[in-house]
């Protein structure tokens, strides 16, 4: 390790990795990551930041099962709107660089996401933590083998098609995210916020009256109407890409049609409006917000257009430049699910005559199969958790459905400018803060079923989490700042 930090003359990217709070099982992983930075900022010859693009349509043929609600008793008919693999690829002076992948997919697993980035570390040279997958939530995705497991028994058949999807899918995202490393070109790039409100926290207001509460300044509960804004602009001054976020569920649409749900319609709406941009987005910690209204396309358009009203508006108001370096650091935390189900409850579940009788019998047969390959161990779960820095910005990346009160702390606890997204690496489960995991009702304990996960977590979570997401930011402005 110490003859791969002195060939890192300028700025040695990754040093943070070295932190004492690592522990021994990552360091075979940093030795490599510390090599990898190193052969990449040497490689680097270009005074400027640099950018580059790529995507592919991952829009499945009619005929899968799709994922998001568990209601859903066939499979899809057709396509409503295409979904995509977009990605953003950006180096730093130094050439230190990393790309982030956004999809228009319910979830993504571990699996998916560890694989892709194993091609392109070994094919770029780039650490792990470099590489970011962050998926739009909608609910008109297909279900994805190795996925949301509690939703209900697919027949082998539709097994057999997501299976075969799982792997195109992988395919179109190491090519997206290598079209985006091999345009990189010289590039300005920006951020900025604005603001969208057609969010609101889905716990703690009827969905019926919200837009109404809206209207009044009545909506209840937390809620962050933020709308953060990255622009790439080329020399010419050219809008080359953006990456729009925002904290709020894609549930407008409940078809048995692909679409992109508000997420694809903002970012067709803004590559429209900016011809030759690739608009990408990436979903912040909303796993309690909803839109409002819902349940037709015109709804999801109007909400999409609102995002993109919102984004015209930051790219107009004032940007900030990103200057300084690029760092990043990822490391897996160690959860715990409270209980496992005895065997006389993943019976009951299994042969009771309940609503929703598929979701328990499609949750007890995925939790009896865990069972029988892990044992008591299914109790712990890798958390992963991510943090980049860009010049004068943070990004953080938190896996599973993240409730909004991460978002909210996390900005009080940092100061400067700081992006969380949820939904990245792995969708596992709802995380809920320690306030809705003692509330419980679905975002704190039910959603584990159609999730297919033993339990809800125990207590202690929200502590853990944010106590290693600002460890990890802390090191990633250090590292950048060097
Ligand atoms: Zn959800």
């Amino acid at each position: 390790m110490s003859k791969t930090r002195s060939t890192v003359p300028a700025r040695p990217v990754f040093a943070g990795v070295l932190s004492p709070f690592l522990p021994a099982v990552f360091i075979g992983c940093i030795a490599l990551a510390l090599q990898l930075a190193a052969g990449s900022a040497l490689a680097a010859d270009s005074a400027s930041w640099r950018a580059g693009t790529g995507r592919a349509s991952i829009t499945p043929p009619a005929g899968l099962w799709m994922t998001g609600y568990a209601v859903r008793d066939r499979p899809a008919d057709g396509t409503a709107q295409e979904l995509w693999v977009k990605a953003l690829a950006v180096s730093d002076p130094a050439g230190n660089r990393g790309v982030i992948l956004t999809l228009d997919l319910c979830d993504v697993t571990r699996e998916v996401s560890d694989r892709v980035a194993a091609s392109l570390m070994t094919r770029f040279a780039i650490p792990r933590s470099a590489i970011i997958t962050n998926v739009s939530h909608t609910h008109c995705a297909p279900w994805m083998e190795g996925g949301i497991a509690g939703l209900r028994i697919f027949p082998p058949e539709g097994v057999a098609k997501a299976v075969e999807f799982r792997h195109q899918l992988e395919t179109k995202m190491v090519q997206a995210a290598a079209d985006a490393f091999e345009s990189l070109a010289p590039a300005t790039i920006s951020w900025g916020e604005d603001a969208a409100t057609f969010g609101f926290n889905r716990r703690e207001n009827p969905e019926a009256q919200a837009p109404a509460l809206r209207a009044a300044g009545k909506l209840k509960g937390p809620f962050d109407p933020r709308v953060p804004v990255l622009a790439v602009h080329g020399p010419d001054g050219a809008l080359r890409g953006l990456l729009v976020s925002y904290a709020c569920h894609n549930t407008t649409l409940s078809l048995y049609q692909w679409h992109g749900d508000y997420a694809g319609c903002a970012q067709a709406e803004l590559e429209k409006r900016h011809p030759g941009a690739t608009v990408l987005f990436a979903i912040g910690c909303g796993a309690d917000i909803n839109p409002a209204p819902r349940r037709e396309i015109a709804h999801a358009e109007q909400h999409g257009r609102d995002l993109a009203d919102a984004t015209d508006r930051a790219l107009r108001g004032t940007m900030k430049k990103v200057d300084g370096g690029f760092a990043s650091a990822f490391e897996d935390l160690t959860l715990t699910f409270a209980r496992i189900p005895t065997a006389a409850q993943l019976r009951e579940a299994m042969e009771k005559n309940q609503p929703n009788k598929e979701m328990h019998q499609a949750w007890s047969a995925a939790i009896t199969r865990q069972l029988k390959e892990k044992g008591d161990a299914i109790r712990f779960y890798q958390y992963p958790i991510q943090a980049w820095r860009l010049g004068n910005l943070s990004w953080v990346a938190l896996g599973g459905e993240v409730v909004i009160d991460y978002a909210l702390r996390l900005g009080r606890e940092m100061p400067g400018p700081l992006w969380v997204f949820g939904y990245s690496t792995d969708v596992m489960a709802y995380i809920p803060s320690e306030r809705v995991l003692k509330e419980g009702r679905y975002e704190g304990e039910t959603s584990m079923i159609p999730h297919g996960r033993p339990g809800p977590w125990t207590p202690g979570l929200e502590d853990k989490i944010v106590g290693k997401t600002v460890e990890l930011v802390a090191r990633t402005k250090q590292a950048a700042a060097r």
